[in-house]
């Protein structure tokens, strides 16, 4: 049955309270229609109501939180669309970094530490690796218990403890369970013991099967006992297959409603290869897993993986822009070069970082173009020299500087002499077509 706001609305207490985090009961049931949030979100829910209505407005892939609250977790699933043009893509896939059991605490530690710097800002936003895998198997238990604690102590993110032994397992899980790692992973040899764990700590598990149809079984039987925090794990030995699975199981969630499989998944794509690893991982990641686990660590082999993943996860519906308006790169005086550029974020943030490259303190006025680049906006009619000159003025840039000199794109030489003739900037030079050249640009052209 699908459910209507309106139908979900007549059920709630009408209150609007907002305990559930909404504004109005309203706002609430339409969500729950959207299968962006569960009924049960709703603390005042009636019995009645519950009983009725949880398990149909429940959204078809189930949202699992790995880690603790706030910046110290991440959150999978909950995803319901296949293709992101459909709608959006809602929960970006977490990259893992493998801790192999075989090294010494001192190198544990250090690796820990590496992941922990492994951070990059792209495009304006904070890229990283966002958990940390932990090897276990071949410890012994206190050992294992031991290295989880220490390690965890000094942890930006939350761990993925990975081990097949019920006893190793238990032990680091009491050391850390107030951190809520992702127990990895329940099979059929040991799921009785690790859905005990789940449930004793609660925590996340993820489940592994050597079929889709035994992973769907041991799906409802880890629900069945009381462990909804699932994520389905499958090996990355045949990569086509992983990817035909990674989809089936989507699909299976979200056009058949098959609940055994609605949940996310994660694979293990760590190998000794760094450039393979990079690729499957990338592919894995867009396709449709939630979390990815890795050997590599450097920036060369994560880089890839993370661009990936915020191209694909980055919401068609909303333009990606940046406020219009004057900004300082460095500490600019009235000598200062001036560059515009338009607001389509990916220009502006190359733009910035060249500049910011240079380590010429510079003045880059951003001209709204709609969201498009330099080229799309000029073919599109959406920036034009009468426009620039317009925000040029608005901003008031003629009053931060002492000098005329104005630096535009490459691509748009045409506007050079509009600009000239119309407006006070008496002196534009023709910047470089591409933003890599903007160093060497400002290095001879952007001091008085
Ligand atoms: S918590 Fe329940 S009663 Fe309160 S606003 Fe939300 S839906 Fe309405």
């Amino acid at each position: 049955m699908a459910l209507t706001a309106m139908s979900i609305y007549k059920n709630l207490p009408k209150t609007n309270c907002k305990d559930c985090g909404f504004p109005t009961c309203m706002a609430f049931a339409m969500q729950v229609a959207a299968k962006q949030k569960e009924l049960t979100a709703c603390p005042h829910l009636s019995e009645q109501a519950k009983g009725e209505f949880s398990e149909a407005s429940a959204p078809p892939m189930k949202l699992v939180r790995v880690g603790g609250a706030g910046a110290e977790g991440f959150e999978i699933g909950q995803e319901t669309v296949m293709f992101r043009h459909e709608e959006k893509f809602h929960h970006a896939p977490a990259i893992a970094v493998k801790i192999a059991a075989a090294l010494s605490d001192g190198d544990a530690a250090a690796r820990l530490d590496a992941i922990n710097k492994a951070q990059w800002v792209r495009v304006g936003q904070q890229l990283g690796v966002r958990a940390a895998a932990l090897e276990l198997d071949g410890l012994p238990a206190d050992k294992a218990a031991a290295r989880a604690k220490a390690l965890a102590a000094s942890s930006r993110v939350p761990f993925i403890l990975m081990a097949k032994d019920a006893g190793v397992m238990g032990a680091a899980v009491g050391a850390i369970a107030g951190k809520r790692p992702l127990i990895y992973q329940a099979s059929a040899t040991n799921a009785d013991a690790f859905i005990k764990l789940a449930l004793g700590h609660k925590c996340p598990l993820a489940i592994t099967a050597d079929s889709l149809e035994s992973l769907a079984d041991l799906a409802k039987t880890a629900k069945d006992r009381g462990v909804s925090d699932l994520v389905l794990s499958l090996d990355a030995k045949n990569p086509a297959k992983t990817l035909r699975q990674l989809a089936i199981a989507r699909r299976a969630a979200l056009k058949k409603s098959f609940r055994a499989l609605g949940f996310p998944a994660m694979v293990d794509a760590s190998l000794d290869n760094p450039a393979r690893e990079t690729v499957m991982a990338s592919a894995f990641a867009a396709k449709y897993a939630g979390i990815v686990i890795v050997n590599g660590l450097e920036a060369s082999e994560l880089l890839p993986i993370l661009t990936t993943i915020q191209n694909v996860y980055t919401d068609p519906q909303v333009p990606n822009i940046v406020e219009t308006k004057l900004y300082e790169i460095g500490s600019t005086t009235p000598d200062s070069p001036v560059l515009f550029t338009t607001n389509f974020s990916l220009t502006y943030f190359c733009v910035a970082g060249e500049v910011e490259r240079s380590k010429i303190p510079a003045f880059i006025c951003v001209v709204d173009s709609g969201g498009l680049g330099v080229l799309n906006a000029y073919a599109g009619d959406k920036i034009s020299p009468e426009k620039v000159v317009k925000t040029l003025e608005a901003q008031k840039v003629p009053d931060r500087v002492k000098h005329r000199r104005l630096i535009i794109p490459g691509l748009l030489p045409s506007f050079r002499s509009e600009i000239e003739e119309t407006s006070v900037w008496k002196q534009v030079l023709i910047g470089p077509e591409n933003a890599s050249g903007i160093p060497a640009f400002l290095k001879q052209h952007g001091k008085q």
